[in-house]
């Protein structure tokens, strides 16, 4: 391990802070979402750059701490973690591969920025849903019924 090397271990940082998740949905990790833009040394320093998701959602400061911690606890001592906010994040950073993953844990992925199609039920996949409460679980996600299957399911929210 190159912990105490004169320059942080890029490429095995950058694995770390990759895997770890978001905290509202365990299935997702901050790369799948989008959130993590940069893994970068300067000078002795490592410098991981996220964009928040939604403004004041607090999750981001559980993700935060999260990347301090998990990197403290793999020897890296110097990190800083910086807050990007422009470009703003939108759900189109979303990876196809993480709405798969959003789909099998019942929960609708967003669609494409602007779109207007139908919101797929995660279960059956009808296309028969509606919208029960604009706030499912959490403030990023909708709560939808099947109107086919009669499952609630929760909708991520596009912006
Ligand atoms: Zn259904």
């Amino acid at each position: 391990m190159a912990t105490n090397g004169p320059t942080p271990d890029i490429d095995r940082a950058r694995d770390i802070v990759s895997r770890i998740k978001d905290p509202e949905i365990p299935v997702l990790t901050i790369a799948d979402l989008g959130v993590l833009r940069d893994v970068g040394v300067e000078g002795h320093r490592l410098v991981v750059t996220i964009t928040p998701t939604y403004t004041g959602c607090p999750a981001m400061k559980a993700i935060e701490d999260d990347i301090r911690a998990t990197l403290h606890g793999a020897g890296y001592h110097n990190v800083e973690v910086r807050m990007q906010l422009s470009p703003a994040w939108t759900t189109d950073w979303i990876e196809e591969r993480a709405r798969r993953k959003l789909e099998a844990y019942g929960i609708a992925p967003p669609r494409p920025v602007g779109s207007r199609g139908p919101i797929h039920c995660p279960q059956c996949r009808s296309t028969n849903t509606e919208c029960i409460s604009e706030f499912g679980s959490t403030a990023c996600k909708a709560l939808y019924r099947c109107l086919d299957c009669l499952e609630p399911f929760d909708y991520f929210k596009c912006i």
